[in-house]
């Protein structure tokens, strides 16, 4: 049932009925003769706003804009962008406490996560600014009698980004800043499930005086929109995050279509528990790895890999499932709450009838969380279950839901081998006091991003977001200079004077 508050609508980016508007070249858009869906707050089941499925035609006036405005902004500055990007974080600073609250309304999680979320994002939006010393090209002198070489970067042209529900503030920030520093023009398609913080980052855009309009543009919609952006001969690359399977899709349609590509996928990451691990630091560490945001994070440790004899796994399950009941479950605007609600009901179900199918198939389950699903059948409780064949769903699949598995070996080398058995390689931790073992976790753990005695392995935005295998196809990674070297083309120059 639709429960939208039609007084007091204060932001540009929905009508007074609170449908969401597109923008494009600088203006905002109502979307007319096209589907509208719900984004509903995940915790009470409230239609907070309507969201347009746009299609060709939106696809088609945000391209033309974007290649409009792109000639003149290549030819800005790169100190002058840079600054421009600074002015950008100076009004996403202003509005923070409303872009955390739009984080944590629209996809759920609580407002101590969505202000870290937008926190991770500011990082990014800074890390751009200093994008002019990463364009910097390379010479070479004398090459020959009178010859130098030399390279530089110019901007690929017009860039989209297609971005998932579960960091709705920060994913569009891996992205929108590189692109506009590098001087090309910029189209966001945000998650349908949740975009209200899109369209606040873009009021943010429209308010920097230094961003002209079209540089920045924003559609909303799902498939038809994405069909549009990969179909379009008008945009040169497509950076995407999201489900293995819809990455690989973008890949390959991108591919087909001549475009440049980064699609980041889908995650399953272990963390290793060794023998020697100081559970009073460990297991809190899992803790907000496996159930922070209801476990619906690309970096979500889903599996702990649990090394050493019988009497120590006992150890470690009794110590997890004690932390994981003391976790408090609920909407996350209660400041009580521990671990927020699934992003939809439709979710919760699917997380549900993962957990029944193990249980079927002969897993362990330590602690059911199916019980209450709340006021909007969206709250699943922290469950962990014992995987007895460590090739079940169970142990391989992301299941994307606060649903920890066990994984018990006898040593090191049988934790790597599961850890590297995995399609995935987006992250994965190691819990030790034991340098040697740590040093080979490092060296032989085929994932991108690793933690010692860190549960969530996020790297600061100076790096790159560098999965692998099915977590990622495409070479280059979202932030750091990987960045830099998706946004732009490379020309060697060689000269005889
Ligand atoms: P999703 O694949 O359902 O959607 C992502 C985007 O693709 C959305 O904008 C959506 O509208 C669009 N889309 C979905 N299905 C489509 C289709 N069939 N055709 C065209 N467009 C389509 O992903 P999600 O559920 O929103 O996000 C969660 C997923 O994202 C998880 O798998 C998570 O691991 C992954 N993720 C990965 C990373 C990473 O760095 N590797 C980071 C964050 C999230």
């Amino acid at each position: 049932m639709s429960t939208i508050d039609e007084t007091n609508r204060p932001t540009e980016q929905e009508t007074s009925a609170g449908q969401l508007r597109n923008y494009v070249g600088g203006k905002w858009r109502v979307v007319e003769g096209v589907e509208a869906i719900a984004d509903v707050d995940p915790a009470t089941g409230e239609t907070v706003a309507t969201v347009p499925l746009s299609g060709a035609a939106e696809v088609d006036a945000a391209v033309a804009a974007a290649r409009a405005a792109q000639p003149g902004w290549r030819e800005v500055p790169p100190q002058r962008r840079a600054r421009a990007v600074l002015a950008l974080r100076e009004e996403l600073l202003r509005r923070r406490q409303e872009l955390t609250a739009l984080v944590s309304a629209d996809m759920g999680k609580t407002l101590p996560d969505a202000d870290g979320e937008v926190g991770r994002g500011l990082e990014s939006v800074e890390s751009a600014a200093a994008v002019p010393h990463l364009l910097k090209g390379e010479n070479l002198e004398g090459v020959a009698a009178g010859v130098d070489v030399e390279s530089v970067r110019q901007p690929v042209g017009v860039v989209a980004a297609i971005t998932p529900f579960n960091f709705p503030a920060m994913i569009p920030l891996w992205f929108l800043p590189y692109a506009i520093a590098c001087g090309n023009s910029f189209i966001l398609k945000p998650s349908e499930a949740d975009p209200r913080p899109s369209g606040l980052i873009m009021e943010a855009v429209d308010a920097v005086g230094e961003i002209p309009p079209g540089v920045v543009n924003l559609v909303h919609g799902a498939r038809d929109a994405v069909d549009g952006l990969l179909g379009h001969p008008g945009i040169d690359a497509i950076s995407f995050v999201g489900q293995a399977k819809t990455a690989r899709m973008v890949a390959e349609r991108s591919v087909a279509t001549g475009k440049r590509v980064q699609a980041l996928g889908g995650a399953k990451n272990s963390l290793v528990v060794m023998p020697d691990a100081d559970l009073e630091q460990a297991v809190p560490a899992i803790m907000g790895s496996a159930f922070g945001a209801a476990g619906q994070r690309c970096l979500a440790g889903s599996v702990a890999v649990v090394v050493g004899e019988p009497s120590r796994r006992e150890e470690v399950r009794q110590a997890l499932v004690a932390a994981a009941s003391e976790l408090r479950v609920g909407d996350g605007a209660d400041a009580a709450t521990d671990v927020c609600p699934l992003v939809s009901a439709a979710a919760r179900e699917r997380v549900a009838e993962a957990i029944g199918r193990a249980e079927n198939d002969g897993a362990e389950l330590l602690l059911d969380g199916r019980g209450d699903a709340g006021p909007a059948g969206t709250l699943l409780s922290p469950t962990i279950a014992v995987a007895t064949d460590h090739e079940s769903e169970l142990a391989r699949e992301e299941l994307f839901g606060p649903l920890l598995t066990l994984v018990e070996v006898a040593d090191l080398d049988a934790a790597i081998e599961f850890v590297n058995g995995s399609r995935y390689g987006n992250a994965g931790a190691i819990f030790t006091k034991s340098g040697e073992a740590a040093r080979r976790y490092r060296h032989d753990a085929e994932a991108g991003m690793l933690g010692v005695n860190v549960g969530i392995p996020a790297p600061v935005a100076w790096f790159p977001f560098s999965g692998w295998k099915d977590s990622i196809d495409g070479d280059l990674h979202a932030n750091g200079a990987d960045a830099v070297r998706f946004y732009t083309r490379q020309k060697v120059v060689t000269s005889r004077w």
